[in-house]
C-alpha cells in the first residue's frame, strides 16, 4: 500500500523555514530499479510533500515547500521518467513535474534523515501501471507528508489598479518561469531566464519615456497560468499586452524574431505548431486542466475580441516594420496562431519570439546586452508608433 505516512524527524521539522534561509536542494536524481524507477531529491532540512498524478499527458506532480532549486531546471529522464522539471510554482511552493513515458503508479514516497554524508532525501517511487490501475491513480487523493503541506491553488494575481493614470497601460509578459523553463538554448539557457531579462528591460525602457504606465505579469522567476496572465492584462485595463518568448527549431539553421497576433486560425503549420506549444504551459508545470481549461479551448470569438484582433494586426505590422530595421526576421514573420496568451477579449495583444534559441549565433547574440538593446529599442519604437496612430483615431 501507500505509504501515506512518513518518518518524522523530531524537533527539525517543527522549525518553519523563514524567507529568508530556504531549505537548499543538494541534488535531484533518478534510478531505475528492477520494479520501479525512483527519484531522489537530497535537501538541507526535511521537506512536507504532497504527491499526485494527473493524466493527459501523464504526469507526477510533487508539491514541496519553496527550496532553493540548483541552477538546471530540467533534467532528462529515465526509466518510467521521460523527463523532469522543477521550480517555484506560487509564492511558498516548489513543484517536480514528471512526465511519463508511459502509464504509472507511485508506489511510496517518504523522507530519509541524513546519512553517510548526505542530507535528508525526499525519495519517490513509481512502478508500472496498466490503464485501469492508472485511472485509479489520477482519481485518488494525494500522498501527502503528516504534516501536510498548505493546500495549493493555483493563484492567479490581482494587477495593479490603474488610479488615475491616464498614460496608456501596457502590460508586459515574459513568458513561461517557476517550473515551466521553456525552450532551452543550445548553451543551456532556459527561455524563461533569456525572456525575463527582455521583459524587465522594456519595462525600463517603456518607464523611461515617461508615456506608459507600465504592469509585469511576473518580474521574478515564478510561474504563472496562461489564464492569470490573460486576467492581469484585463484587470490592469491594459492597452496593449507584449508577451515575450524565444523560439527553437529542430533545424538549427533557422533564425530571426517573429511576431504574432491572434486569428481563430494560425496562418501555416508552423504557427499553429508554436501555439500549441506554448499553449503547454500550464500542462508543463502540473497544472489539472481538467474543468478550467476554457481559455485554451475557447473556439468562438465574441465582437470585443474580433475588434481587438484587428488592432493587434496592425500592432504586429508596426513592430515587423520597427524590429526589422536593425534585426534579423523570420521570412513571413506576422503570422496568426491561436495563442491562448492573446486570447484577451478587450486587450490588443501580440506574441513576439525576440529569436531562435537553437541558432548556436543568434543564441550567442540574444544572450549580449547590445543585442538586446537592439531589440527593446524596435519594441519601444512600434510601441510608440501604435499609440501614436491609436491617438490620431480619437
Ligand atoms: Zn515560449
Amino acid at each position: 500500500m501507500f505509504a501515506r505516512i512518513l518518518f518524522f524527524l523530531g524537533a527539525l521539522l517543527l522549525v518553519q523555514p523563514t524567507a529568508e534561509a530556504k531549505p537548499a536542494v543538494d541534488d535531484v536524481r533518478l534510478g531505475i530499479h528492477p520494479d520501479k524507477t525512483r527519484l531522489v531529491i537530497e535537501l538541507t532540512e526535511a521537506p512536507g510533500f504532497r504527491v499526485f498524478s494527473l493524466a493527459d499527458p501523464a504526469r507526477v506532480v510533487v508539491d514541496l515547500p519553496a527550496v532553493e532549486w540548483p541552477a538546471a531546471a530540467s533534467q532528462d529522464g529515465m526509466g518510467l521518467v521521460g523527463a523532469l522539471r522543477y521550480g517555484l510554482f506560487t509564492p511558498g511552493t516548489s513543484r517536480v513535474v514528471l512526465d511519463l513515458n508511459r502509464p504509472a503508479r507511485v508506489l511510496d514516497a517518504f523522507v530519509l534523515p541524513p546519512r553517510d554524508g548526505k542530507g535528508y532525501r525526499f525519495v519517490l517511487d513509481i512502478g508500472p501501471a496498466d490503464g485501469a490501475a492508472f485511472l485509479a491513480e489520477i482519481r485518488r487523493p494525494p500522498i501527502e507528508s503528516d504534516r501536510p503541506l498548505p493546500t495549493i491553488a493555483v493563484a492567479l494575481p490581482a494587477a495593479p489598479s490603474a488610479s488615475g493614470d491616464s498614460r496608456p497601460t501596457v502590460v508586459i509578459d515574459p513568458g513561461h518561469g517557476g517550473v515551466d523553463p521553456g525552450a532551452t538554448g543550445v548553451s543551456g539557457i532556459y527561455e524563461k531566464d533569456l525572456v525575463l531579462g527582455y521583459g524587465l528591460a522594456l519595462r525600463d525602457a517603456l518607464a523611461k519615456t515617461g508615456r506608459y504606465r507600465v504592469v509585469m505579469t511576473r518580474a521574478d522567476d515564478r510561474f504563472l497560468p496562461l489564464r492569470g496572465r490573460v486576467k492581469i492584462a484585463n484587470e490592469a485595463g491594459g492597452d496593449l499586452f507584449v508577451s515575450l518568448h524565444a523560439n527553437t527549431n529542430a533545424s538549427r539553421s533557422l533564425r530571426g524574431a517573429s511576431v504574432y497576433t491572434l486569428s481563430e486560425n494560425a496562418s501555416d503549420s508552423e504557427a499553429a505548431a508554436l501555439a500549441a506549444k506554448e499553449n503547454k504551459a500550464d500542462i508543463i508545470a502540473g497544472v489539472d486542466l481538467s474543468g478550467q481549461n476554457e481559455v485554451v479551448s475557447q473556439i468562438l470569438i465574441d465582437l470585443a475580441q474580433r475588434e481587438t484582433m484587428n488592432l493587434s494586426k496592425g500592432l504586429g505590422n508596426i513592430l515587423v516594420s520597427s524590429l526589422g530595421k536593425s534585426l534579423h526576421l523570420l521570412k513571413r514573420t506576422h503570422r496568426y496562431a491561436g495563442f491562448a496568451v492573446l486570447k484577451s477579449p478587450s486587450v490588443p495583444s501580440v506574441l513576439v519570439e525576440v529569436g531562435y534559441m537553437s541558432h548556436p549565433d543568434e543564441e550567442r547574440a540574444l544572450r549580449t546586452p547590445q543585442h538586446r538593446a537592439k531589440v527593446i529599442d524596435g519594441l519601444v519604437e512600434a510601441i510608440d508608433q501604435y499609440f501614436t496612430v491609436q491617438q490620431a483615431h480619437r
